[in-house]
């Protein structure tokens, strides 16, 4: 069977007995893998690897990163059917949906191939007499990155591409669930010409995410992953000192008005709620019909379309999505279905103890619709994070709103209308980080960044786009005066100022 090492100084790197962990492969229900799990050791020693290589790099022009990441860019797109491949074998999503999971990495390097542009600081000429005033971007060091399973190409992407262009080091430390892609992604890089050590891939649970955190020469700590573990690396990692970027978990609401195309509507709905089986945290698992006629008429138009869906396995092309990622996430979904009955939802569409022939041990859950869901249930209130749609029925706009709003979560939400003043007032007052208007998963481009409110997110600065520049960069700021003329400036005891 198949061992999966870290990856450190540009090379595999097998541990010495280390504890195993299992990777699956979702469709068959077999255990395809296994993957080394580092211990605090194994984490210093690919530190210490990155923080020798890491001047150097940093030291390199902007322009010369950025070819790296051209050539990056190029291998990927080259490989992008054996990345697919090996993502969908470990995750369990279709070909296309793990192509689209890796081309949403690709903008993130495509946009760090404009490092050089998007290094250059600020300078004021003449901000007192004979004083200049200039501020630079430099690099931390070496960074950090934890990443959940659900996008095992894009997560990677989203943070290793800016870190690295903008002159740090990194450990990716991916999930133990399905970690293949990133050891291939750090192999690519080297070929792009990256120096070793640059990119270090260390595998492991929370032995080593906990060493991350408190490791002294790691400067930041991206991560993305459930929310209560993305409030504990947060506050941990902070409290050691170190900058903070934590992703959480969602539950994102679709508000349906009555002017709303609903053909249109319901077709979009379908890919948010059950595409990737509803694994992203920017799928779109509870719609909010406004008006009794809205809900009736969405309702009976979702039934028929439900039913025509496909679940299948991930190389089957007409499979409109695939397994979930574990028998134990499969049971924590299915436990979400009988919960959400016992609390007086109605099951419209149950699809629990779905089998696929042939594939009678792969992770498989077939369409779920519940309808009647009310704010007080605990199955609205937490993540499923499976192929399970909600409705929850609203009188009026304002009421619709304000189930969003008051959510634990505010990742992504989105409003089907052909009312722009609906429209505009809903993107102004609803408090989520991201709005799509008739756009079901609005989840940036590469050049704006990815953030959500409340608890989808902890820390103050968003993944990518400009936000990702800030992030892996420090500012320093450069007070200079050259006096003219020998000419020497009595003391002072107060202040400076320009005046
Ligand atoms: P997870 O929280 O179980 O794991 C994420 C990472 O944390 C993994 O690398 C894992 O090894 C590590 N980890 C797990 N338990 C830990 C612990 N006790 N202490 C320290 N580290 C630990 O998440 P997952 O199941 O891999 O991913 C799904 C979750 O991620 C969902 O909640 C989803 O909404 C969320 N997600 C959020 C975003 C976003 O940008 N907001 C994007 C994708 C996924």
């Amino acid at each position: 069977m198949r061992t999966i090492t870290n990856f450190i100084d540009g090379a595999a790197a097998p541990l010495t007995n280390p504890r195993l962990g299992e990777v699956y492969a979702p469709t068959i229900g077999q255990v395809q893998a296994h993957v080394e799990l580092s211990t605090p050791a194994d984490l210093n020693a690919a530190v210490a690897n990155a923080v020798a290589a890491q001047p150097a790099w940093s030291a390199m022009n902007p322009q010369r990163r950025a070819r790296v990441m051209f050539n990056f860019k190029a291998l990927i797109e080259q490989n992008m059917n054996e990345l697919a491949e090996m993502l969908a074998s470990e995750h369990g999503k279709v070909i296309d949906d793990a192509k689209g999971d890796i081309q949403r990495g690709l903008d993130v390097v495509e946009f760090a191939c404009g490092i050089p542009h998007l290094l250059k600081g600020e300078y004021t000429e003449g901000a007192g007499p004979g004083i200049d005033v200039y501020s630079v971007r430099q690099s931390l060091g070496v960074c950090a990155g934890i990443t959940p399973f659900n996008f095992p190409a894009m997560i990677p992407l989203w943070m290793l591409a800016p870190a690295i262009a903008c002159g740090n080091a990194f450990i990716l430390k991916p999930s133990e669930r399905d970690p293949s892609v990133s050891v291939r992604l750090a192999e690519l890089l080297i070929e792009a010409g990256l120096p070793k050590g640059i990119l270090n891939v260390v595998h492991g649970d929370k032995v080593v995410v906990d060493a991350i955190l408190d490791h002294p020469d790691i400067k930041a700590v991206s991560f993305v992953g459930s929310s209560d573990i993305a409030q504990y690396v947060y506050g941990r990692g902070a409290a050691n000192g170190k900058r903070m970027q934590c992703m959480g978990g969602a539950k994102n609401h679709g508000i349906i008005m009555p002017d709303a195309d609903l053909d249109q509507t319901v077709a979009d709905i379908l890919g948010a709620a059950y595409g990737s089986a509803g694994e992203r945290c920017m799928a779109l698992p509870v719609v909010v019909p406004v008006g009794e006629q809205t809900a009736t008429t969405l309702r009976e138009k979702l039934v028929t379309e439900i039913e025509k869906l496909k679940v299948g396995i991930s190389t089957d092309p007409e499979a409109h999505y695939g397994p979930v990622v574990s028998a134990q996430h499969k049971a924590r979904i299915e436990s979400y279905i009988d919960m959400a009955v016992k609390e007086g939802a109605e099951l419209v569409i149950d699809g629990r103890g779905f089998s696929l022939q042939g594939y009678e041990d792969g992770y498989f859950l077939a369409p779920t619709l519940l309808d009647h869901v009310t704010p007080a249930m605990q199955s609205y209130q937490e993540e499923i994070f499976g192929p399970v749609l909600q409705i929850l029925r609203a009188k009026t706009f304002e009421e619709a709103v304000s189930y969003p709003t008051q959510h634990q979560y505010g990742n992504g939400v989105a409003i089907f209308t052909r009312n722009g003043d609906f429209a505009r007032r809903f993107a102004a007052s609803v408090e989520v980080g991201m709005v799509g208007i008739n756009v079901p998963i609005p989840v940036p481009v590469s050049y704006h960044s990815f953030g959500g409110w409340k608890r989808s997110g902890f820390g103050d600065m968003n993944q990518y786009g400009m936000d990702g520049v800030r992030f892996y960069t420090r500012v320093k700021t450069i007070t200079q005066r050259w006096p003219s003329g020998g000419l020497v400036s009595d003391q002072s005891f107060v202040i400076p100022t320009m005046g």
